[in-house]
């Protein structure tokens, strides 16, 4: 089939049923209703609706040379430096649908499968391998959403930790049958979880002595005995002039993955018992260089929109004569293309990897992916910074319903807006228009 629309995804998340759990409660009804959820979920519609709007299908789909169907461009097997320009391309355009701030939208894990798909060989069970190569078919022709577990829980990190054997905490595979394989305890955190079609369960790559944790597959997220349960959503069912992000944005991380007695079956299961692949995947494949160029094509386009709202600020209270307000400006400048120069940088160096996939060069990426941690509470801090008391005059959508509106309005405006539209920018998520506009220019 081609790739989806946001209809077709919503449709498919609220058919799974997944068991989900948020506040003590388990999700019934349709998912994509629930207070927590329906921000995110239709956020993550709109990036499928992208695929056939007129000024973003180009840019976030491909027609596929093996089935002839327009699918997703993050599926694409980039064989060419070109082919790596279009799939950054595709996560930039969708990345401005939510101004960087869906860190695990579906081009993500697209990338993972994508990356393990061409690579499959390293899994080297031959079954393992048809598997996972026909599971990158399955998940490009059907246009899958995903999220994915590769850890284990937080209980003891000591390196001479051993669990013990009475009482299973991290997810084991307990027994094999005629069925697949059976996975037994909890993994940790899955962004998205129970809002994808299916979840990816990776091992954790580091080295383990029981081939019990050496484990690979992928199942539907309404699979019998899988279990989510997630963290309190941001979305405080407030409006999107309140909180604009948290109420589009917030992608609900599942904090808990439980495993009953899960069969998997064979024909999803990549990796079973075998320990030297399981610590050795993530670097025999070329999965860190594929899986940074999205995460730093995205963060690109979250600096972009950071810089927006402070040249927002800036502007409207006028204090862009200022010296020391220059500089803070051009710290975030500075930022923003030492990544962009870095992500280019991987691509002019990229190489073909054994696979036959062209690989951005992981060097610049990993300069980029440690530079951003370190620049962005720095980013948040200026805001503060800049901001001031306007961080703080922040009156609700209500107060300006009320009849203090005109008061608030009135002596709440800047140099170059009334309070209304002032106390926005803050709140952040107004500007994306302006910032998409900026985004687009460059
Ligand atoms: C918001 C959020 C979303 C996430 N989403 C996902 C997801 O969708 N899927 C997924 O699989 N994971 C997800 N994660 C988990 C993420 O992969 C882990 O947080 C990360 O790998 C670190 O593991 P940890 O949190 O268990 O920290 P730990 O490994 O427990 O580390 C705790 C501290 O101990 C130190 N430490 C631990 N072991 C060592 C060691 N061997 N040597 C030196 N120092 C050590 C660490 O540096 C750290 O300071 C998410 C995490 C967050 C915060």
């Amino acid at each position: 089939m081609p790739c989806i629309d946001g209809k077709t995804y919503i449709d498919r998340i609220n058919q799974l049923k997944a068991n989900v759990w948020i506040n003590g409660q388990k999700v019934t009804g349709k998912i994509s209703e629930h207070p927590s959820f329906k921000g995110i979920i239709q956020s993550q519609a709109r990036l499928y609706d992208a695929q056939y709007e007129a000024d973003t299908k180009e840019a976030t789909t491909f027609i596929s040379p093996k089935t002839g169907q327009r699918t997703g461009m993050s599926y694409l097997e980039p064989k060419t430096k070109e082919d790596l320009a279009k799939r950054r391309r595709a996560v930039q355009t969708w990345a401005r649908q939510s101004v960087g701030m869906m860190g695990r939208s579906p081009d993500y894990m697209n990338t993972i499968v994508m990356t393990f798909g061409a690579a499959a060989e390293i899994f080297s069970d031959p079954q393992c391998i048809a598997n996972m190569r026909n599971y990158y078919a399955y998940c490009s022709e059907n246009d899958i959403s995903l999220t994915h577990t590769f850890i284990n829980p937080q209980v003891n990190r000591s390196s001479i930790y051993f669990e013990d054997p009475s009482e299973i905490i991290a997810a084991q595979m307990i027994d094999k049958n005629d069925k697949g394989i059976v996975i037994h305890g909890a993994r940790l955190l899955a962004t998205q979880g129970g809002v994808t079609d299916e979840i990816v369960v990776f091992p954790t790559g580091a080295v383990h002595l029981d081939d019990s944790y050496a484990y690979a597959f992928s199942i539907p997220s309404n699979t019998p005995g899988l279990k989510f349960a997630c963290r309190e959503s941001f979305d405080y069912g407030k409006s999107t002039y309140d909180h604009p992000l948290g109420s589009r944005y917030d992608e609900v991380d599942s904090i808990i993955i439980f495993f009953d007695h899960v069969t998997v079956p064979w024909n999803r299961v990549f990796l079973h018992g075998d320990a030297r692949v399981a610590s050795t995947m993530y670097t025999e494949s070329s999965f860190l260089s594929h899986q940074i160029h999205q995460v730093i094509s995205k963060n690109v386009v979250k600096t972009e929109f950071i810089l927006g709202v402070l040249q927002s600020m800036v502007d409207a209270i006028n204090v862009g004569e200022y010296q020391h307000i220059q500089e803070k400006i051009s710290e975030v400048i500075i930022a923003l293309e030492t990544l962009k120069a870095l992500l280019v940088a991987s691509e002019v160096n990229a190489k073909v990897d054994r696979f036959g996939t062209m690989t951005p060069d992981k060097k610049p990426l990993t300069a980029a992916t440690n530079i951003f941690p370190k620049v962005y509470p720095r980013f948040v801090e200026i805001m503060q910074l800049i901001g001031a008391s306007g961080l703080v005059s922040i009156p609700g959508e209500k107060d300006f319903q009320s009849e203090l509106g005109a008061d608030l309005k009135k002596y709440l405006q800047s140099a170059t807006k009334d309070g209304y539209e002032k106390v926005k920018l803050p709140c952040l998520g107004h500007f994306v228009k302006r910032v998409r506009r900026a985004a687009n220019a460059l």
